[in-house]
């Protein structure tokens, strides 16, 4: 029996916790069991237990602490999640404890009245077998075109020889149709399959889709759902009948599996797969691609618009590389149309944020009982209010941004910390009356369209409308039910979404995504641009879209227009190659954050010091970021470029080291310094 046990607790401080376990504990603790210790000054926290041992600690002086309670009688987690959470602590320079935090659903991890060991392993489990038996998918997978089938094919032939296929579909090709003969193969051999998908308002679509063929073999994890939803998923997984098929966003790489043999990462070049606060700051792409390798499981990434990095893998041979070029049914793709917007102002043919030609389109699309999608990249009403004599602009009080004004709740808000008070009625400096509102958000876009057609059922979905899961439910549901008219919204709308009535669609600013201070903004631009295009007439007639641009000249907006995919990434490529930028160096942006500004300053520069010596002419920086003061932390951050031939392990770990010591300085006591490993 052992007499100590390694602990994990969810702080972000590295490394394991060591208790004694009293003899009434022994025969219970297992490693993956659930443990209640007395930690810090918190009286009790709930930690994991990764290993049982004899050995005391070596420092005589450590004063060991007694188990309070094992939690568990069976491991809640598998050994190869552990393992999993250990690689991501690792590779994301964070610690196992933050990892353990973010994997598991609050519920299991809360001390307070833990379910009792035996209910742990049977709740969620269905007491009869009456799912249906795994295959006869046949009635309900829908028969391939030739293109699909022939792509299918492809798919399975490139899995003979290399583990990863990225498949580059064009919009509306079919590429879900593909996944769905994919998992029946998957899970007629017994096999557990992983979907994952970028984003919330996406799983509503899909889940009908894969529920009509998969039935209650499919299970859904994401975030909107309640924590004793997500914990019995995870009890489920861990049963003799996990579900056959998971899907889920980020958080699903997390859940147990115990036969995967099947992932697809949908949308693969998405950006909110990458998880940027708190850590672990992890890519669910790239952990869900270590965990099949482990698990020696086949994964598919699917795109209209591949990553530039998962290209350049391809094209350099470590995936297998399958291109779909045709829209099923052979629908065309649509066609784009430029609007330069600062010839129009100049002509002053603008209405407000619309040009003529979109306000033509819209009229026709109605007129002929199509629908149609407005994109705008910003939520609010305004970006911006302005005193019309002084200039003055509110700005956020914490942070150094200004604050956007949202019409409905006659509030401003700090789109980074939440902070919201009411607009004022007159400006605070000069006590002008005449506030001014500059720019246009969803908001204002909802209410000026609806105004410009008063008949036109308008819909709005960002942020701020699909806080529940049944509103962006309901908003989905209602647009493809014909019931809606008009669908204006933030990057929301630019997904995967299926919508058969949609003819146009406008893209108001292009700008604000061209713009970005970013090394990836026209990677980006060219994704969001051409998915958000991909929603325009999927089913039958060609769609159009309106571009609307102060920079029609940029090579950019061409390759958008002609779906020129492999032109934009080429003309991206040569600019990373000669900034060294990935994926032809790996980057690790670090994080510096303080309340005073003379502190965050020097601390920044002593640790560049630190970090050339290190790595030498690798480090830029130290600089401050875009916003360089976010709920009262002033930030300063150094980016490493790191060739790949170096010992990238090696170095994270002196980069802890580098932080350890920094931090026991006392004046730096109370900064943050964290990691972003592969920032986006
Ligand atoms: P993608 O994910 O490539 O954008 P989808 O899988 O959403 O495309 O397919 C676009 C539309 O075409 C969907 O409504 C889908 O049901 C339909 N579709 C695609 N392939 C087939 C098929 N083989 N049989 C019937 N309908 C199909
Ligand atoms: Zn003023
Ligand atoms: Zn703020």
């Amino acid at each position: 029996m052992a007499a100590f046990v390694d602990v994990i607790i969810p702080v972000p401080l590295q490394g394991l916790f060591t208790y004694a376990l009293p003899v009434s504990l022994q025969q219970q603790a297992q490693a993956g069991c659930r443990v209640i210790v007395p930690f810090g000054n918190k009286r009790s926290t709930t930690g994991l237990i990764v290993r049982l041992h004899d050995t005391p600690p070596a420092d005589p002086d450590v004063n060991v602490k007694d188990v309070m309670e094992v939690v568990d009688e069976e491991p809640c987690i598998l050994p190869s999640q552990l393992s999993l959470w250990q690689w991501i602590a690792d590779y994301y320079v964070c610690s196992i404890g933050e990892v353990f935090k973010a994997a598991m659903p609050a519920k299991l991890r809360a001390p307070s009245q833990p379910p009792r060991g035996g209910a742990l392993m049977s709740s969620g489990v269905p007491t009869e077998t009456d799912s249906p038996p795994r295959g006869g998918w046949e009635g309900a997978t829908p028969t391939l075109s030739t293109a699909q089938a022939a792509a299918l094919a492809s798919i399975k032939a490139g899995w003979q020889t290399h583990p990863v296929c990225l498949l580059q579909g064009v919009t509306s090709s079919g590429k879900t149709e593909i996944y769905i003969h994919l998992i029946a193969e998957a899970i007629a051999q017994g096999k557990q399959v992983l979907y994952l998908l970028p984003e919330i308002v996406l799983t509503s679509q899909l889940t009908d889709r894969l529920q009509a063929v998969f039935g209650d073999h499919l299970g859904v994890y994401h975030s909107k759902f309640t924590d004793a939803q997500r914990s019995r998923v995870w009890h489920r997984q861990l049963s003799q009948q996990p579900f056959d098929i998971i899907v889920g966003v980020r958080s699903s790489v997390f859940l147990p599996f115990q036969r995967l043999g099947l992932v697809i990462v949908d949308e693969e070049h998405e950006v909110n797969f990458k998880q940027q606060e708190p850590a672990p700051r992890y890519n669910a792409r790239n952990v869900a691609l270590l965990m099949a390798a482990r698990a020696k499981a086949l994964t598919l990434l699917g795109t209209a618009t591949p990553s530039f990095e998962s290209y350049y893998l391809a094209r350099t041979g470590k995936y297998a590389l399958v291109q779909l070029k045709e829209r099923y049914g052979k629908v065309q793709l649509p066609r784009i149309e430029i609007v330069d917007v600062k010839e129009q102002r100049h002509k002053r043919l603008m209405n407000g944020a619309f040009s003529q030609r979109l306000l033509e389109e819209i009229r026709a699309a109605l007129d002929s009982h199509q629908q149609v999608i407005l994109f705008q990249n910003r939520r609010g009403f305004a970006p911006q209010v302005q005193c019309h004599v002084c200039g003055w602009v509110p700005t956020c009080p914490r942070c150094d941004v200004p604050m956007t004004m949202h019409a409905r709740s006659g509030m401003m808000t700090c789109h980074y910390c939440g902070y919201t008070v009411p607009v004022p009625s007159q400006c605070p400096a000069c006590e002008n009356k005449d506030l001014r509102q500059h720019g246009f958000g969803t908001e204002r876009i909802e209410d000026d369209i609806q105004k410009l057609f008063p008949e036109a059922r308008v819909v709005r979905m960002d942020l701020d409308t699909t806080t529940t899961r049944q509103a962006y439910e309901q908003i989905i549901h209602d647009f493809a039910a014909g019931q809606t008219d008009i669908l204006v919204g933030t990057q929301m709308v630019t997904k995967g979404l299926d919508f058969e009535n949609v003819s146009v669609v406008g893209i108001l600013s292009a700008d604000t995504m061209l713009n970005q201070p970013d090394f990836r903004a026209f990677e980006r631009s060219f994704q969001m641009m051409s998915q958000v295009a991909g929603r325009a007439g999927r089913r039958s007639l060609q769609g159009t879209v309106i571009l609307q641009t102060m920079n029609p000249q940029l090579s950019l907006i061409k390759q958008v227009v002609e779906a020129d995919y492999d032109a934009a990434y080429h003309e991206q490529m040569l600019e990373r190659r000669q900034f060294a930028y990935p994926p032809f160096t790996r980057m690790i942006t670090v994080y510096f954050k303080h309340r005073q500004l003379a502190t965050i300053e020097t601390l920044a520069r002593e640790a560049t010091i630190e970090l050339r010596q290190l790595l030498g002419t690798r480090v830029l920086g130290p600089d401050e970021p875009p916003v360089g003061r976010v709920q009262n932390l002033f930030i300063r951050r150094v980016i490493l470029k790191l060739e790949s031939r170096l010992p990238i392990a090696e170095i994270k770990k002196q980069l802890l080291e580098i932080r350890r010591k920094l931090l026991m300085q006392k004046q730096y006591a109370a900064a943050h310094i964290y990691f972003d490993v592969d920032p986006l």
